[in-house]
């Protein structure tokens, strides 16, 4: 007999965490190559392997279906995608139902002048954006390509536009920890939250992971010399812990999953733009949910591969940066599964 998953509830793991937060990749591709999270001659997926808008969009569905109220799209870049509002613009139904509480992306804000209108008309009302650096030598070397000019432009457009921006920002020794202290100033005259992350052990770089690695603990430090950091108990559901600056009252964040455990409280998965379910960022174990998704018109192959997935949610990640070595934790680079 062929269950019905039309009503299937909600996907709780072996642990009893629910999973509430889906994090879609819907490009591989990215007009940036950053360091620490591409190598310069990277090969993209051909396009018969990525899932269309379409099969993206009904993906998506079926984990919103299953009780994801939290959607964001990232990549590599998701607004390089050709047609990607298409996919925005389908996806805002279940905005307007309220099955979904939030849309949002994760992007390097290079096309951001372009589409910051139609995506707030989407419903979408918050950004992240990374951003390593204000300096534009700088943010062309660690982007290998990208221009600081065109990524500022987008942000003041996605401001204009309604939308609220949290900056990202990847914490690299000798690079730009020293500028942190002056991008919460930044933040702070603009409004915009930020978040510091450290560099993560994911996909073969050229570069050696241990020249970049910084420990947020220090940063933290220094940044209390100029800044009244106060303890806040904001919470996101993700792996963030929070600041409040005393003097701009805005938030700073610090993303550690290298020194940190925020695994217990973890409610979400992430799927790639080939349709790889991903249940955690530090583990390589994964099912494919493109087979099941292209093998009927109807989703029950496709529920039953995401509740086999679902029971196979590890406990915990276990990335470690191994002295000298640049051997990735985790083969897959970033860019596959996104931020
Ligand atoms: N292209 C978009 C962007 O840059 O925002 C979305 C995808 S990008 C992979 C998402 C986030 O992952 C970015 O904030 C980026 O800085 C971060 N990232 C990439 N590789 C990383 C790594 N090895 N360690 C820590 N963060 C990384
Ligand atoms: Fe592209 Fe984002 Fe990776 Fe930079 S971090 S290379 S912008 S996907």
């Amino acid at each position: 007999m062929v269950q019905d998953f039309s009503s299937a509830g909600e996907m709780v793991d072996p642990f009893g965490r629910t999973i509430t937060y889906l994090r879609a990749s819907v490009t591989d591709r990215c007009d940036f190559r950053c360091v620490y999270c591409m190598a310069e001659n990277m090969s993209f997926l051909p396009k018969t392997e990525v899932l269309s808008l379409e099969e993206l969009d009904r993906l998506c569905s079926a984990f919103i279906s299953r009780g994801v109220t939290k959607l964001r799209l990232t990549g590599g870049e998701p607004l390089v995608r050709r047609d990607i509002m298409q996919l925005v613009h389908s996806l805002s139904r279940h905005l307007e139902s309220g099955a979904l509480k939030e849309l949002t992306l994760t992007t390097n804000g290079s096309q951001l002048a372009k589409y910051a209108e139609d995506l707030y008309a989407c419903g979408v009302r918050r950004l992240n954006v990374s951003l390593d650096t204000l300096d534009p030598e700088k943010f062309r070397t660690i982007t290998r390509r990208g221009d600081l000019n065109t990524v500022l432009e987008g942000i003041d457009a996605a401001r204009r536009a309604g939308l609220k921006i949290k900056i990202n920002t990847v914490a690299l020794k000798d690079f730009n920890d020293r500028e942190l202290s002056s991008m919460i100033g930044w933040c702070g005259e603009r409004g915009l939250a930020i978040t510091f992350i450290e560099t993560m052990p994911l996909g073969e770089i050229t570069e050696d992971r241990t020249d970049q690695y910084v420990s947020l603990s220090g940063v933290r430090e220094k940044l209390m010399a100029d800044w009244t950091l106060e303890d806040s108990d904001y919470r996101t559901g993700g792996p963030a812990t929070y600041v409040r600056v005393k003097e701009t009252g805005n938030r700073v964040g610090f993303i550690t999953p290298l020194s940190h455990n925020f695994c217990s409280t973890c409610n979400r998965v992430r799927i790639t733009c080939t349709g790889t379910l991903y249940m955690c960022l530090g583990h390589d174990d994964a099912v494919d949910l493109r087979a099941p998704l292209r093998a009927s018109d109807d989703d029950a192959l496709l529920q039953e591969a995401i509740d086999r997935a679902i029971a196979h949610k590890p406990q915990r990640h276990d990335f470690v940066i191994a002295p000298g070595g640049a051997r990735p934790a985790v083969a897959r680079h970033m860019s596959v599964t996104g931020g």
